[in-house]
């Protein structure tokens, strides 16, 4: 059986002399395991499209339940994400956490959607590295049922004083209020970025990357994202460790 379908390369493992082995995300049939035969040869006609990122048409072929890449004709490349280290390492961390994610063999559009629309900010908009990441890293975790409650404070239901939000509980509260919610680390925020949280929770999915905020700001919302993610999901990500490593600051003595 052949299928034809739009999917986007997670991950590809190196098999045998010149084949790899693919975890895709498709349009048509969510997460697949693909093999990807002479993938590794130049010039081979799915070499381009077996690329980790790599938005591609892919004909598959199935055989023994399991997928094969036939042809492929590639959509976008991502050249400008996969050409630049910091983007690159930030994009496998979103390919990474994507994998983890996602269900195998069934359809999940959004994801998909939050994906590619990453990749392109991280190609396309002059938006800073840290504001994609805390936006892919919010909505990932909404999509995954772990959507936070931040209309008010969640003890006292007001307009929350001196703002935090709590990791494990998912919500908004006065500081003052945390001794009312279980024990647990919490986070400061502020009226911007509580407003930024707002924006990329309930916003519409076409303009999670339309705001800008103060650096301060931008290090809370970052700060709580990251860390809400890696709470509620109890593991690490090499490729966030990765990506931290290269990025960090050199300390000036
Ligand atoms: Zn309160």
């Amino acid at each position: 059986m052949h299928v034809t379908t739009q999917g986007v390369v997670l991950r590809s493992v190196n098999y045998k002399e010149s084949d790899q082995i693919l975890t895709v995300l498709t349009q048509e049939l969510g997460k697949l395991t693909v093999s990807a035969r002479a993938s590794r040869k130049k010039g081979g006609g799915v070499s381009a499209a077996a690329q980790m990122l790599v938005w591609s048409e892919m004909t598959l072929y199935e055989y023994n339940q399991r997928w094969g890449l036939k042809e492929a004709v590639t959509n976008w490349e991502f050249r400008g994400v996969r050409e630049d280290l910091d983007k690159f390492a930030l994009a496998s961390y979103f390919s990474e956490v994507t994998d983890q994610l996602t269900p195998e063999q069934f359809p999940v559009p959004e994801w998909l959607a939050l994906l590619l629309n990453a990749l392109y900010a991280l190609e396309k908009l002059d938006r800073p590295l840290e504001l994609i990441k805390a936006v892919f890293e919010m909505r990932a975790m909404c999509l995954s049922g772990y959507e936070p409650l931040i209309d008010g404070c969640a003890v006292c239901g007001g307009v929350p004083d001196q703002p935090q939000f709590h990791l494990r509980e998912g919500v908004l509260h006065c500081k003052a209020c945390a001794k009312e919610l279980a024990s647990g680390s919490s986070l400061p925020l502020c009226p911007a970025s509580i407003a930024a949280l707002n924006h990329i929770v309930h916003g519409s999915s076409k303009r999670l990357y339309s705001f800008r905020l103060g650096q301060t700001a931008q290090k809370r919302l970052s700060d709580v994202c990251e860390a809400f993610l890696l709470t509620q999901l109890e593991r690490g990500f090499s490729t966030l460790d990765f990506y931290k490593q290269i990025t960090a600051k050199p300390v000036l003595t």
